[in-house]
């Protein structure tokens, strides 16, 4: 391990991460970004964002996350005057600690090691998939080309004029589905607990009446379709044809806040990092961002906003030790 410290060291380089880095090299930071790795990268939302249509600029670009990392890293390290200031690793972190100097160490899964005063943490989160026939495979062609989707902000609109279900048992299955009727009127709802039990409150339970909204208890058994073009159909354990051309599934998250568990930070009942305003975690020094974060919009231009936060939350304090240490010397 070298004696470097950085002032600043990003994990993850999707949305939030990609934004702490960039704006960390703009405040002419000595940054360092972890990007991950295949694995990582594999489960990461940034990943399976395919296409955005609800932020200005972004319609026309093929997964815009990956593109816009890669072209601000790209711009930093071979265009700009701050390429001095930005260390990239490829590769994902495995270990997190801080030191009794109160610096962080941080371990990658090569076994590489470094070291930085203060970390923004910006793994993610992933969305839960349903289990068709005992395994999530059948859903993945379908959500890979977005005919099955997650977020209500993101996608709610793709519901204008398609037959349209929500997969889950509890509150969100039932809340998004009503919104959807609020909002964009499908010609058909349907809710899928896919076997389970619902969880539906009574409030729940005669606004799902009042809106038509059907519940479909049986498990789902296939998807009938071709991924690349249209969804056509859930087909029930019974072998009934549910038609259905667009879905959410809203069956809840996994958090990837295992480093921040390693150094000791709260996290909330669904996995996500308990922080301050700015981002700052119950480990002083240790920021998240993005969708690990206990609050937010859970989007990419949130994610964004939440890592200058962060990051200029860090800069000003690096400021202040810079401003204390010039008085001492001049003192
Ligand atoms: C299907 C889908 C569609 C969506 N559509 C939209 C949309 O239209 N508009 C919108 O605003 N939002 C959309 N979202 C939400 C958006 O993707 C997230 O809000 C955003 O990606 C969150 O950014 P993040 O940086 O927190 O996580 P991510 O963007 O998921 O990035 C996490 C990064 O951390 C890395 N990582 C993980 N573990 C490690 C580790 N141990 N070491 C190093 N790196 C690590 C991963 O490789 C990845 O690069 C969508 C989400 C999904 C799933």
């Amino acid at each position: 391990m070298s004696n470097h410290v950085f002032e600043i060291a990003v994990i993850g380089a999707g949305a939030a991460g990609q934004m702490g880095a960039l704006r960390s090299v703009l405040n002419n930071k000595d940054t360092i970004v972890f990007k991950g790795d295949a694995k990582t990268n594999k489960k990461s939302r940034a990943t399976w964002v395919s296409h955005v249509v609800n932020m200005p600029y972004t319609s026309g670009i093929p997964r815009p996350i990956g593109s816009a990392t890669k072209s601000s890293l790209q711009w930093i390290q071979e265009e700009s005057e701050f390429k001095d200031k930005l260390t990239v690793v490829a590769d994902a972190v495995s270990k997190l600690s801080k030191n009794k100097d109160g610096i962080f160490e941080i371990e990658t899964a090569k076994g590489e090691s470094y070291q930085a005063k203060y970390v923004l943490l910006a793994t993610g989160i992933m969305d839960m998939q349903p289990e068709i026939a005992g395994s999530i495979k059948p859903v993945l062609p379908f959500a890979n080309k977005g005919h099955i989707d997650y977020c209500l902000r993101c996608d709610g609109h793709k519901s204008l004029n398609k037959i349209t279900a929500t997969i889950g048992h509890g509150a969100p299955a039932a809340w998004v589905a009503i919104m959807l009727h609020e909002r964009y009127q499908p010609p058909e709802l349907k809710i899928f607990t896919n076997g389970q039990e619902v969880e539906f409150s009574d409030e729940v339970t005669e606004l799902l009446k009042l809106y038509d909204i059907k519940i479909i208890t049986e498990a789902i058994k296939s998807i009938k379709g071709d991924p690349k073009t249209k969804m056509d159909a859930f087909i029930l354990e019974d072998g009934t044809e549910e038609p259905v051309e667009f879905a959410f599934a809203l069956l809840g998250q996994i958090a990837y806040n295992e480093l921040a568990v390693q150094v000791g930070a709260e996290v909330n009942t669904k996995g996500n990092v308990v922080c301050g305003g700015k981002g700052e975690s119950s480990v002083p020094g240790l920021y998240v961002a993005g969708d690990l974060r206990d609050t937010g919009k859970y989007q990419i231009y949130t994610a964004w906003d939440q890592a200058v936060d962060s990051v200029d939350d860090m800069d000003a304090k690096l400021r202040l030790a810079y401003r204390e240490a010039k008085k001492a010397v001049t003192a």
